[in-house]
């Protein structure tokens, strides 16, 4: 756990602000990965005629109110600061939930398209030759259509998803326009319970 509060100046912000003033003024301090030591800055502070005995925090406060430093952390110390693990590799886009067709889905291509075939069927076998909405089969003498339920004009993102597409005899598919998003597979299961 961390003594210090958010917002609160560190002992190595403390330090860095002492330190840049010094070294301002003309000390030289080492620098790099080795931090001034308590005694350097102490031997620094004397030349400038301020004596602080004690080290640490103690060392630093004094010597912030001896140089005149105000007790703020240096707005640019976060930000300088390199992040201490590497960054990440850069990942892969998200695979979407459902493949995006290569053709535009508004357009009458997409029925030729393999993809739009594929997922076609995929409807077909799910829901079987029967329509969701009146039931006819193609026994009836109908043509089944598989339906997009949200329309491939308006949401071609759902073209080739199964979950938009239910199974309707052509009577009832050609009677639903974009306008309508009926979703009939629901009324349809509430027919067979009954
Ligand atoms: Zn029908």
């Amino acid at each position: 756990m961390s003594r210090n509060k958010p917002g609160r100046i560190t002992f190595a912000q403390m330090r860095g602000l002492v330190v840049d003033v010094l070294r301002a003024r003309g000390h030289r301090l080492r620098g790099g990965s080795e931090t001034p030591a308590n005694f350097e800055i102490q031997t620094a502070l004397l030349a400038e005629g301020i004596r602080i005995d004690g080290f640490g925090r103690h060392l630093m406060r004094e010597a912030m109110v001896a140089l005149g430093i105000p007790m703020q952390p240096k707005p640019a110390a976060k930000a300088e600061r390199k992040p201490r693990m590497s960054p990440r590799p850069p990942q892969k886009a998200p695979r979407p939930a459902t493949p995006v067709s290569p053709v535009s889905p508004a357009t009458p291509d997409f029925l030729m398209t393999y993809e739009w075939r594929r997922v076609r069927m995929i409807a077909l076998k799910r829901d079987g030759a029967k329509c969701r909405c009146c039931g006819a089969t193609p026994a009836d003498g109908v043509r089944m259509n598989v339906d997009h339920i949200k329309p491939r004009r308006i949401f071609p993102q759902l073209a080739l998803d199964p979950n938009n597409l239910q199974v309707l005899c052509e009577d009832c598919n050609h009677g639903k326009g974009n306008w309508d998003m009926t979703d009939w597979r629901e009324s349809a299961l509430l027919r067979a319970d009954t």
